[in-house]
C-alpha cells in the first residue's frame, strides 16, 4: 500500500490553551504554537508555549476536534503511550485561535493529517496501530449502506432465519464441539456474534471467556439470551459495537465468525473479519472458519435465460394505455440482466467441471478484498449454448481435530445461500471438449457490496477453427448488491442416481444429454 509523504511541518500559533486534563486548568499566559508533524511515522500534533519547556503531543489517529465556536476548539485525544499499562484515560484541551481564516486552516491542516495518519496506521501489523482502525468502516463504508445493514441484523426474524439454516448452524456446532480442544481455557472473540448463537457454542465447549462482538442492536437480545443460560454466561461479555471501533481487554485464541454472504464476500464482512484478526488475534491462534472457496462452473439453463429475457418484453408494449414503452426496453433488458440470480440449481445444468479460488482468512489483508480477479478456464463436457457462470462457496473449519467443510454447493442440503448465478445476455456456443476462458473481475463497493464483471469466450466451431478460429466473447456487468431472489427449489429430473455431492460433482454426458432433450421440450414449449 502506498504510504503517503508528509514529512513537512505545519505551525499555527494560537491565542490560547486550556489543558482539561491538567488540575489548574486555566488558559496559557502565553501564546502556544501547535504544530502538526509526523516523528517516526507517526502524524502528531504538538502543543509547545513559548516559556514552559514541556510541551505535549496528541496521536492523531487517535485524536478528536469538536468546534465550540467560530474561534473555540476543544481537541480529544487517548493519552500516547498508555497502551501498556491498559488506561483508557483521554486528555482534552480547549484551544482558542486568534482569527477566524487560523482556525479554518488549522482545521483544514487537521483533517488532512489525520486521513494520512489512518491511511499510514492500516498498513501496520497486527495492532501495532490500535486507532488507527477507528472508523475505518465508516470511511469505506456508505452511512445509508450501514444504517439498513444493521437494522436488518438488529431484527430478531432474521437472526431467526439464519438459526434456522440447520446446515449452516449444524455445520458450526458440529465444527466447535468435535475440536472442544481449540476452545477448552481458551480465550474467544466471536466476529459479529448476531444472536450470541456461536458464543454459546464456545461457551459450551469449555472456552475460558467469550467476547461477543456485535455491532447492530441485536447486541441487547444477545445479552438477554446469554444471561438467561447461567452456567455460560459468567464466561460470556456482550460488547456492542463495530470490529473496527472498539477495545478489548485481552488477545484471543480463538476467533469465531459467520461473516459469509453471496458468492462468499457479499456484505463485505470477511474484511471485518480479517481486521478482527488484525487487532484480536494472538499469533498462531485459530480462526473458525480458516479459509473459504468460491467455485466456478459454466451453466447451460434455457428456461432461465428465456424467463429472463421475457420479463423485459413488457417494455415492447407500443401500446399501454395509449404510451410506447420502447425507448425503455434496452434498459429494462439490461437492468434484468445485471441481477446475478439466486436460488438453488440442479447440479446436472453445469456444464463443465467446477473450478475455484482459494481465500485463505488467516492471510489475506484486508485491502485485497476490495479487488478480486479470478481467470477462468473450463473444458466443456457437452455441446450445448452456455448461459452465464453459476458460482457458490465453501469454508473450512481447520480444527485441531477434526477438519470440517461447510459447502453451498448445488446437489447439497440446500442452505440460505442457495447458489448465484451470472446470466449472459448473449449466451456462447460450445462443443464438448472445447476450452472455455474468462475472467470474474470483483470490485468492492460502498454500499457492502460489489460489482461483478464477467467475461466467457470460446472459439467459434467449424470452419477454421483449426487455424485459430475466431472468438466468440460474451460479457456482462452485474451488482451483487441486487440480486433477483427466485429460490425455486431443483427442478426434478427423471434420473435413477442420487444427487451428485458437494465438492465431488461429476457430470455424466447422460445427464447432460437427458438436460439437453429436457431443455429442447422447453423450447418447443416456449
Ligand atoms: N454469528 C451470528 C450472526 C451472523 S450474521 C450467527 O452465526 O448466527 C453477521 C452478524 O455480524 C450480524 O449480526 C451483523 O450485525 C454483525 N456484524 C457485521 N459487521 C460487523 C462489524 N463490523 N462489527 C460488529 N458486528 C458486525
Amino acid at each position: 500500500m502506498e504510504i503517503p509523504s508528509l514529512n513537512k511541518q505545519q505551525e499555527f500559533t494560537l491565542a490560547s490553551v486550556t489543558d482539561l486534563t491538567s488540575s489548574s486548568s486555566s488558559p496559557s499566559s502565553s501564546p502556544v504554537v501547535a504544530t502538526f508533524s509526523c516523528v517516526n511515522e507517526v502524524k502528531e500534533l504538538r502543543f509547545q508555549g513559548s516559556e514552559s519547556s514541556d510541551g505535549f503531543s496528541f496521536d492523531l489517529s487517535s485524536t478528536q476536534l469538536f468546534k465550540l465556536g467560530p474561534l473555540q476548539f476543544i481537541c480529544v485525544s487517548d493519552i500516547s503511550g498508555s497502551a501498556k499499562e491498559n488506561s483508557s484515560f483521554s486528555r482534552g484541551v480547549v484551544i482558542k485561535f486568534r482569527d477566524e481564516k487560523e482556525s479554518k486552516e488549522f482545521c483544514d491542516s487537521f483533517e488532512e493529517c489525520k486521513k494520512d495518519s489512518v491511511k499510514q496506521g492500516s498498513s501496520f501489523l497486527n495492532g501495532t496501530v490500535f486507532s488507527a482502525n477507528k472508523s475505518k468502516f465508516d470511511d469505506k463504508i456508505e452511512a445509508a449502506s450501514a444504517k439498513m445493514y444493521f437494522h436488518y441484523y438488529g431484527q430478531l426474524l432474521h437472526q431467526q432465519n439464519m438459526l434456522q439454516d440447520y446446515v449452516r448452524t449444524g455445520t458450526y456446532h458440529a465444527a466447535v464441539m468435535e475440536n472442544r480442544s481449540d476452545f477448552s481455557g481458551r480465550v474467544v472473540v466471536d466476529v459479529g456474534a448476531g444472536s450470541g448463537i456461536l458464543s454459546l457454542f464456545a461457551a459450551l465447549a469449555g472456552a475460558k471467556h467469550v467476547y461477543a462482538v456485535e455491532a447492530s442492536e441485536m447486541a441487547e437480545y444477545a445479552r438477554k439470551l446469554i444471561a438467561g443460560n447461567p452456567l455460560l454466561a459468567e464466561r460470556i461479555t456482550v460488547i456492542k459495537g463495530k470490529i473496527e471501533d472498539i477495545e478489548l481487554p485481552e488477545k484471543a485464541d480463538v476467533l469465531i465468525s459467520e461473516p459469509m454472504g453471496t458468492l462468499l464476500v457479499n456484505e463485505r464482512m470477511l474484511e471485518t473479519y480479517v481486521i478482527a484478526r488484525d487487532r484480536f488475534l494472538s499469533p498462531n491462534g485459530k480462526m473458525f472458519p480458516t479459509v473459504g472457496r468460491i467455485h466456478m462452473a459454466p451453466f447451460a439453463d434455457e428456461f432461465l435465460f428465456v424467463e429472463m429475457a421475457n420479463k423485459a418484453l413488457f417494455w415492447q408494449q407500443q401500446n399501454y394505455y395509449g404510451v410506447d414503452l420502447t425507448p425503455l426496453y434496452v434498459s429494462a433488458h439490461q437492468g434484468y440482466f445485471s441481477q446475478p440470480v439466486v436460488d438453488a440449481f440442479d447440479p446436472r445444468l453445469l456444464v463443465a467441471p467446477s473450478m475455484f479460488h482459494m481465500i485463505d482468512f488467516t492471510k489475506m489483508t484486508e485491502e485485497q478484498f476490495y479487488e478480486i480477479d479470478i481467470p477462468l478456464k473450463f473444458t466443456a463436457s457437452v455441446c450445448t449454448r452456455v448461459h452465464g457462470l453459476a458460482c457458490w462457496f465453501d469454508v473450512l473449519f481447520d480444527g485441531s481435530t477434526v477438519q470440517r467443510w461447510f459447502t453451498t454447493a448445488p446437489g447439497a442440503p440446500t442452505t440460505h445461500w442457495y447458489q448465484i448465478r451470472c446470466v449472459l445476455s448473449q449466451p456462447i456456443h460450445v462443443m464438448a471438449g472445447q476450452e472455455i476462458t474468462g475472467r470474474l473481475h470483483l470490485v468492492a463497493h460502498s454500499a457492502q457490496s460489489y460489482t461483478i464483471n464477467l467475461t466467457l469466450s470460446a472459439k467459434m466451431w467449424g470452419p477454421g477453427a483449426n487455424q485459430g478460429g475466431i472468438l466468440q466473447t460474451s460479457s456482462c456487468k452485474l451488482d451483487l448488491k441486487e440480486p433477483y431472489y427466485r429460490m425455486s427449489q431443483p427442478q426434478v429430473y427423471p434420473t435413477q442416481e442420487p444427487p451428485a455431492q458437494s465438492q465431488d460433482i461429476h457430470i455424466h454426458s447422460d445427464d447432460l444429454e437427458e438436460v439437453e432433450l429436457l431443455q429442447q421440450t422447453a423450447n418447443a414449449q416456449l
